[in-house]
């Protein structure tokens, strides 16, 4: 029996809600909350006319203010709260959660809208000075939250997605059933799904375009090494996917799986992109419209990014267009009982096969099962330990269990291909 706050009601929170009506054994009342109840609404009939066991009301919030988000805690009393909203709000909950003594999890690293606003600009670019990698996010504003989730007794999950979560979980999988000692991790995500359009993003146009157009970096030797934009590419042949380009980019779990397994000399993250997202990325980053700073248009204030988001696709409406596959995964490689091995851990995730189940694509898909085990986890007491931790600094088998049971099945291989 437990009752479970949503909040947020896009992409990805459409599959965790509708895993989380698959498994009713853990789930019995779910609240939906977001800024457009009317999401929830069409959720909720959606699944009542399936019959859903799970009990399901829905709510207004707005979650960018705290005192909102604990007037609607302290109303629904929910065992713990799932924040698959945006990053933007990721603190805003957990002060709420706090406040409420709830457990708090999450999808993605705090990221702050306004990255102008004075006080985070002088502690982001200190950051940057210090740690060597200029991303607008890093877990210090999550992880500072540790001593304060303890005292309350409150456990934080931070980013069950599947990049990170997921790929977080097959590093602790393979340190405990490949490994002695890992010495380099490869992070894999190749999108082969092709939704017909010359330029469209698979997740929140602001979040992934700020990811992609940033500055890659890996860590290497305890240290983070930066490169430009799509400095570093490679060719790789993907599992039921086929050949690909693929670029370096920073991605956050980098940054927990570092500190977590200091033995790791090196860890790089690689999506595939296509030549025409690339191109219509860059053009459009020459002309200003991936900015994030306000510019006046006619008489009024408009953030170009956000403009952006308002022409193109909505990613919620890619599922029926999307065909081919996605391919996320682990290649590693380090020694077991004095012997040197390398193991690629993945998943293939089918777009249309998606579609056919929950009415998403592959990269919802993907991002929501991950929400809803780690979620399910925290409440059946698994992964319950006060203070704030990522997917790796949990026993993987039972996530990979559920992996398996709800939709995404993984594959060991222990002769991999390397990425040079
Ligand atoms: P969407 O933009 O589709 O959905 C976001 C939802 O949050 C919308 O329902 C939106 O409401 C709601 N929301 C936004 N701001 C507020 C607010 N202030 N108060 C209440 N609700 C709000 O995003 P996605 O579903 O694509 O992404 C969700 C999360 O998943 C993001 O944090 C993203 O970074 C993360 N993600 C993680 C991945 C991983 O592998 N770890 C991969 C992909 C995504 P409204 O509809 O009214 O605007």
């Amino acid at each position: 029996m437990s009752r479970l706050l949503v909040i947020g009601c896009g992409g990805v929170a459409q599959v965790a809600i509708q895993k989380c009506a698959q498994n009713s054994k853990v789930f019995t009342q779910m609240c939906l909350a977001s800024r457009t109840v009317s999401k929830c609404d069409a959720l909720k009939d959606k699944l009542e006319k399936k019959g859903c066991p799970v009990e399901i009301t829905t709510a207004t919030v707005n979650a960018d203010d705290v005192n909102d988000l604990v007037k609607l805690i302290k109303e629904y009393k929910p065992d713990a709260v799932l924040n698959v909203a945006l990053p933007y709000q990721d603190l805003t909950i957990m002060d709420a959660c706090l406040e409420c003594k709830v457990d708090y999890i999450d999808t993605a690293n705090y990221e702050p809208e306004d990255t102008d606003e004075p006080v985070w600009r002088a502690a982001y670019e200190k950051r940057c000075k210090e740690k060597g990698f200029t991303a607008y996010f890093d877990y210090s504003y999550q992880w500072a939250y540790m001593d304060k989730f303890k005292e309350a007794g409150i456990t934080g999950l931070l980013g069950t997605g599947f990049d990170p979560g997921v790929t977080s979980v097959f590093v602790a999988y393979a340190k405990k059933h490949y490994f002695d000692e890992i010495e380099t991790v490869d992070i894999l995500d190749c999108n082969g799904g092709d939704h017909g359009y010359a330029f469209a993003t698979n997740f929140n146009p602001e979040i992934n375009l700020r990811e992609v157009s940033a500055n890659g970096s890996y860590w290497e030797n305890g240290k983070w090494v930066e490169t430009k934009p799509m400095e570093i590419k490679r060719e790789y042949d993907f599992p039921e996917v086929g050949m690909k380009d693929m670029y370096l980019l920073h991605h956050e779990e980098i940054e927990a799986l570092g500190r977590n397994f200091p033995e790791i000399k090196r860890i790089r993250f690689f999506m595939t992109f296509g030549q025409s997202y690339l191109d219509h990325m860059r053009c459009l980053e020459d002309v200003g419209m991936l900015s994030t700073s306000p510019v006046m248009f006619e008489g009024r204030e408009i953030v170009p990014i956000q403009f952006l988001k308002a022409l193109l696709p909505d990613p919620a409406s890619l599922g029926p267009r999307t065909v081919g596959k996605t391919n996320i995964g682990c290649i590693f490689r380090g020694t077991k009982d004095g012997k040197e091995k390398t193991v690629y851990i993945y998943n293939v995730c089918d777009h249309q096969e998606c579609y056919k189940e929950l009415g998403s694509q592959a990269i919802s898909y993907t991002t929501g099962v991950p929400a809803m085990i780690g979620t399910a986890l925290v409440l059946e007491g698994k992964w319950k330990k006060p203070g704030v931790y990522t997917t790796d600094e949990f026993d993987p088998d039972p996530y990979m269990e559920m992996l398996g049971e709800f939709g995404l099945p993984w594959v060991v291989d222990e002769n991999p291909v390397m990425v040079p």
